[in-house]
């Protein structure tokens, strides 16, 4: 079992491969035996799941990965339908000691569920879909900013979208920026630093490119100001929302174009470099474990995290000790996503020898939004109540402002509590440039 399953691991993909476990094999029907063997019942996966926490009719990972199997195989039954409402967050993962690989087992769950007995004609097919392909319809939106954030703000639109599709009307629509990342990329002229020994491809997400460019360029700053070269290579969406809405041929098409963009970069000397804790996820575990496309371990072991990338290579941390900044106090969320991966308390110890700013750690609860779930009118109250400790401990913060390096927590964690959100990558290059 890799180190990534592992939550006391704080090895990089450098050090060691992602080894996905072969749970389906070449068997043409899902099996999961060799995963379901190693479950000795002990329920930790059970007590770690936010959405069993809170709603009683989610019967848990365990019932949700290594029981049915067991139900499906005795039975000849289908998948259950209770697998649409695992929200994909990972937490269940860490907590096996057994190193069952549970969310691997609920992805493959839910693309055969959704491949097999959703009716795709249904409101919940449909919104799934949509929800889950933002980046098609961003592209669209993101033509006219302006008009598509009236539109998307309008008290109609979020009635229509809710009685229609199921998309519910309690959040705002995510504004669109003015100008993409990649239009001010390509305005800018690409890269401003050339370098032989340091180089990196960003990934930047369909998030950074349309809704938080401002992210995307302060990582360009910072990484420049280290003398990196930075390559922004065509890509697709990471395929997170794809696999938390068992769209496994959508994803499959997303993962297979990203992996030959990347793979091509990896073998000319680029490290690939993620702002999003998801997306980096998705290319490090979610990818080797679901397919295996010609390149998809090197993809896996040449990405990380950008803030991890610099601390692993770089002195960040001498350099922020050096600095001082002025911003507001910071009420931080460590992302799910962001603690499978051994990167929860990154931010709070790197800004700690930051002055000017307090950055204070809200704990180890889930956000609740988990990408698209908190979308879903029938789930945007499960991911409220998921939210709850999270909210109050932002509100008992020093920090009257938040950071993550989620986009989609830091949408509930704005929702939550008012908070304007930040991204630790806006903190340092406010610091380092
Ligand atoms: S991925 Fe998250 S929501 Fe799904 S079963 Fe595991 S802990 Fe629960
Ligand atoms: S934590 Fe692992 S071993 Fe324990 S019940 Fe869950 S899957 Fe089984």
């Amino acid at each position: 079992m890799s180190d990534a399953h592992d939550p006391a691991s704080t090895s990089t993909p450098a050090d060691d491969e992602f080894e996905p476990v072969d749970v389906f094999g070449e068997a043409e029907e899902m099996d999961l035996r060799p995963g379901a063997d190693n479950c000795y019942k002990c329920t930790s996966c059970d007590t770690s799941c936010p959405v069993a926490e809170v709603d009683d009719d989610f019967p848990g990972p365990k019932f949700q990965g290594p029981e049915q199997w067991r139900l499906k195989r005795k039975e000849d039954e289908g998948v259950d339908d209770s697998i649409m409402s695992c929200s994909n967050c990972m937490r269940c993962d860490n907590a096996c000691p057994s190193s069952v690989p549970l969310s691997q087992m609920h992805n493959t769950a839910r693309g055969e569920y959704v491949d097999e007995q959703m009716d795709k004609l249904s409101r919940e097919y449909i919104r799934n879909r949509i929800l889950s392909n933002y980046g098609l319809l961003a592209r669209l939106g993101s033509k006219v900013p302006r008009l598509t954030n009236f539109a998307m703000s309008l008290g109609v639109t979020k009635k229509f979208n809710e009685k229609v599709l199921g998309i519910t009307s309690e959040r705002e629509f995510p504004a669109f920026a003015e100008q993409t990342f990649r239009s001010w990329w390509d305005e800018r002229g690409g890269a401003k630093v050339e370098s032989e020994e340091k180089r990196v491809a960003y990934f930047h997400g369909d998030y950074s490119n349309f809704n938080t460019p401002e992210v995307a360029k302060a990582m360009v700053r910072v990484f420049e100001s280290f003398g990196y070269e930075i390559i922004v290579p065509e890509q697709r969406c990471s395929g997170t929302p794809m696999f938390a809405n068992g769209m496994l041929d959508d994803a499959r098409r997303a993962a297979k174009f990203n992996v030959r963009t990347f793979s091509d970069l990896v073998d000319d000397g680029y490290d690939i470099i993620c702002t999003c804790t998801s997306c980096s996820m998705a290319l490090r575990q979610e990818y080797p474990e679901l397919f295996d496309f010609e390149g998809t371990a090197e993809v896996a072991a040449s990405t990380y995290e950008a803030v991890e990338y610099l601390r692993i290579y770089e002195d960040l941390q001498g350099a922020v000790a050096e600095s001082d900044v002025e911003y507001p106090d910071l009420a931080y969320h460590a992302p799910c996503h962001a603690r499978n991966q051994g990167l929860d308390r990154q931010a709070v110890e790197l800004f700690r020898d930051l002055d000017g700013v307090e950055v204070e750690d809200v704990g180890e609860s889930c956000s609740g939004i988990s990408g698209t779930y908190g979308w879903k009118e029938e789930k945007y109250d499960t991911s409220m109540k998921i939210g709850e400790e999270m909210f109050e401990h932002m509100e008992h913060a020093s920090g009257s402002d938040g950071m993550t390096e989620c986009p989609t927590c830091a949408m509930q964690m704005e929702h939550g509590t008012g908070y304007e959100i930040h991204h630790p990558m806006q903190l340092l290059e406010k610091a380092l440039v």
